[in-house]
C-alpha cells in the first residue's frame, strides 16, 4: 500500500478537486535559478580554466564558445559574451535557463570531473544574454535581401533558430504558427519555474528585431494552409511542428475528466492569468518518468496539492529525468515511486477517477516483466506524462519518409521531400530538448541557404518589387504571402 495515499475510497466518494488551494500565489512560481549578480558573475567567471578543446564546448548542442564568452565576462564584457552565445544559438537566453545542463556542458567541465562542482556556464550564459537583451540591442544585421522566400511552419526553438539565421542571410521568412502565439514550448510548456517574467515573449520579441521575418499565427498547416502551396509558393519549406499528439496508456478509465494530459495542463498553467482559478487535486499521480512528469508533478505541488507521487514504470536508473531533477522534485516534496505499470484506473459512479492500480515490475533478463504484486493509490486527478507523438496531419499525402512515427531527415535535415527541411521534436532521432532543436534550425538555415543560392540569383529590388505586388494573390494562403513568383518558378521548392 502506498505510503502517503493508499487507495481506501469507495465507489461514492467525489475526487477532492477544486481552485483556490492556496492562501497566497505571490511567488509560487518563483525563479529556480536565481540570476546572478555582477560580482557573483565575475567571481564564478574566474572559476573557469579556459580550457583548449573545451569538453564543456563539445558538449553543447550548438557548440557554443564557452571558455571565450566566459573570458568576455570576466574581462567585463558582458556584451561581447552574449554575442559569442547567441551566434551560435540564438534563443541562447531561454537555454540558459531551460538547458539540463547537469547532463550537457556541466557534466562535461573539468571542475566536475575534479571537485564535483562545475562552472556554472548556464548560469554565466544567462547573466551575459540577459545583459544584453535589457539594453534593447539586437547584436546582428540583416545582409541585403535575396528576394528568396522561405515558409516555415511551427514558432517554437526550432523555426525560430531556423528563421533567424535565414532572415540573417537577407532571405525574407514568414513563420506559420497554428497557435495564438509563437514560442512554441518555450511559451506553452516550458516549467513556470524555469521562465519567469514572460521571457519566452521577450526572446520573441528579441528574436524578431532581425528583420525579414512575419508570423502569422493561428495558421494551422494541413487545415489553414497545405503543404503544397507552401511549396509552390516559397522557395524552400522548414517544418518545426513539435509533437502535438498525446500518447496513451490503453487502460481502462482513461477517458474519466480528471485524468488529464499534463502537456496541456502546463500550457492552461503558463498561459493563466489568476493561478488562483486553477482546479488542482488534493490527491495527484503522475505518471511518467521525464521532465515533463517531473515540471508537471512540481507545478502542481506548488499549486497546492496536498499528496504528489510520481509513478514510472521502470527502475529509477532508466528515468529520462536526470538525477538533478529528481532530487529537484523530492526536495519539493513529490514523491517518486519506480518499477509501477498502470493497470486501472478506478472510477466512482459518476464516473471521476477516484485511484488508479498499477502492477509491480522488475527488471528480469532485460525485460520488465510484472512481479504479481499490485499497488492501488487515491488520486483525485491522474496526470499522463508519458510522452508526445508527431500530429503528421499536415504532411498529407506529401509521402514524406518517416522513421518511428517522426519525419526522417538526413545530416542536413532535409526531408525526402524535395524542398523541405525539418527540425526538432518532429524528427526521428533526436534529444527532445530546446538547444537541440535550435542546432536542428541553424543546420537546417545553412542547407537551406546553400541551396537558395545556387538558384538564379534575384535581381536587386526586383524581386522584392515582385513580392510586394503578388501578396495580393495568394488569399488563401495568407495576406502577405508571395505567389508562385516567375524568377524563381524554375528555382521553386521542389527543384532542390
Ligand atoms: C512540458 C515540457 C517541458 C519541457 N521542458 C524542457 C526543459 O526544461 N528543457 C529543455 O531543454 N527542453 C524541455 N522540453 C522539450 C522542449 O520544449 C522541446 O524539445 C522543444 O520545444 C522542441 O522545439 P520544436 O520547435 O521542435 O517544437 P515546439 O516547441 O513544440 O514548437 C512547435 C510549434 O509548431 C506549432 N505547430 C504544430 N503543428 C502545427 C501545424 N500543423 N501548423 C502550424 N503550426 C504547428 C506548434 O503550435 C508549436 O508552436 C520540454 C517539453 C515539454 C513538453
Ligand atoms: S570545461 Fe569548465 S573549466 Fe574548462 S573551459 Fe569549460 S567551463 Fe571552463
Amino acid at each position: 500500500m502506498s505510503d502517503q495515499h493508499s487507495h481506501d475510497r469507495h465507489n461514492n466518494t467525489a475526487a477532492d478537486i477544486r481552485p483556490n488551494r492556496l492562501d497566497n500565489y505571490q511567488d509560487v512560481f518563483a525563479d529556480l535559478h536565481p540570476p546572478l549578480d555582477k560580482h557573483e558573475a565575475l567571481v564564478e567567471a574566474d572559476r573557469c580554466y579556459f580550457c583548449y578543446d573545451a569538453p564543456c564546448m563539445t558538449a553543447c548542442p550548438t557548440h557554443i564558445d564557452i571558455p571565450q564568452f566566459i573570458r568576455q565576462i570576466a574581462g567585463g564584457n558582458p556584451q561581447g559574451a552574449a554575442r559569442t552565445i547567441l551566434s551560435e544559438n540564438i534563443l541562447g537566453g531561454m537555454c540558459a535557463r531551460v538547458c539540463p545542463t547537469e547532463t550537457l556542458c556541466e557534466e562535461a567541465c573539468v571542475r566536475e570531473a575534479a571537485e564535483g562542482k562545475p562552472v556554472r556556464i548556464g548560469l554565466l550564459q544567462r547573466h551575459a544574454t540577459d545583459h544584453l537583451m535589457e539594453s534593447g540591442v539586437h547584436p546582428f544585421t540583416r545582409a541585403p535581401v535575396t528576394g528568396k522566400s522561405v515558409a516555415v511552419v511551427g514558432a517554437g526553438p526550432a523555426g525560430l533558430a531556423c528563421a533567424h539565421a535565414l532572415a540573417r542571410e537577407g532571405h525574407t521568412v514568414t513563420i506559420f504558427e497554428a497557435r495564438p502565439k509563437g514560442g512554441g514550448l518555450n511559451e506553452y510548456g516550458i516549467a513556470s519555474y524555469k521562465s519567469v517574467d514572460n521571457f519566452a515573449a521577450r526572446e520573441l520579441e528579441f528574436i524578431l528585431k532581425i528583420g525579414g521575418i512575419t508570423i502569422e499565427t493561428g495558421k494551422a498547416l494541413g487545415k489553414d494552409i497545405q503543404l503544397d502551396a507552401l511549396r509552390s509558393g516559397y522557395d524552400a519549406v522548414f517544418l518545426g511542428l513539435g509533437l502535438g499528439g498525446t500518447n496513451r496508456l490503453h487502460i481502462a478509465g482513461e477517458d474519466a475528466e480528471n485524468v488529464l494530459d499534463a502537456v496541456r495542463t502546463i500550457a492552461e498553467l503558463r498561459q493563466s492569468s489568476d493561478l488562483s482559478r486553477l482546479n488542482i487535486g488534493k490527491n495527484i499521480v503522475v505518471i511518467g518518468g521525464g521532465m515533463t512528469a517531473i515540471d508537471i508533478a512540481i507545478q502542481i505541488k506548488r499549486l497546492g496539492a496536498e499528496n504528489v507521487t510520481l509513478a514510472y514504470r521502470r527502475d529509477r536508473e532508466h528515468m529520462n529525468a536526470s538525477l538533478y531533477e529528481q532530487q529537484l522534485a523530492q526536495t519539493e516534496g513529490v514523491v517518486i515511486r519506480d518499477c509501477l505499470q498502470p493497470e486501472e484506473i478506478l472510477l466512482n459512479d459518476q464516473g471521476q477517477a477516484i485511484a488508479i492500480r498499477f502492477a509491480q515490475t522488475e527488471q528480469r533478463e532485460g525485460k520488465l516483466v510484472a512481479t504479481g504484486a499490485t499497488l492501488t493509490l487515491a488520486a483525485d486527478q491522474i496526470y499522463k506524462a508519458i510522452g508526445q507523438k508527431l500530429d503528421g496531419q499536415g504532411l498529407g499525402a506529401s509521402g514524406m519518409e518517416m522513421s518511428g512515427g517522426r519525419i526522417k531527415v538526413d545530416t542536413e535535415n532535409r526531408t525526402s521531400v524535395k524542398g523541405i527541411w525539418a527540425g526538432g521534436d518532429c524528427v526521428a532521432g533526436g534529444q527532445d530538448l530546446t538547444v537541440a532543436s535550435v542546432q536542428d534550425g541553424k543546420i537546417a538555415a545553412q542547407s537551406i541557404h546553400q541551396h537558395l543560392m545556387q538558384l538564379p540569383e534575384a535581381v536587386s529590388g526586383f524581386a522584392e518589387a515582385v513580392l510586394a505586388a503578388n501578396r495580393k494573390d495568394l488569399p488563401s494562403l495568407h495576406p502577405h504571402a508571395p505567389s508562385v513568383h516567375n524568377h524563381t518558378t524554375s528555382s521553386s521548392a521542389k527543384d532542390h
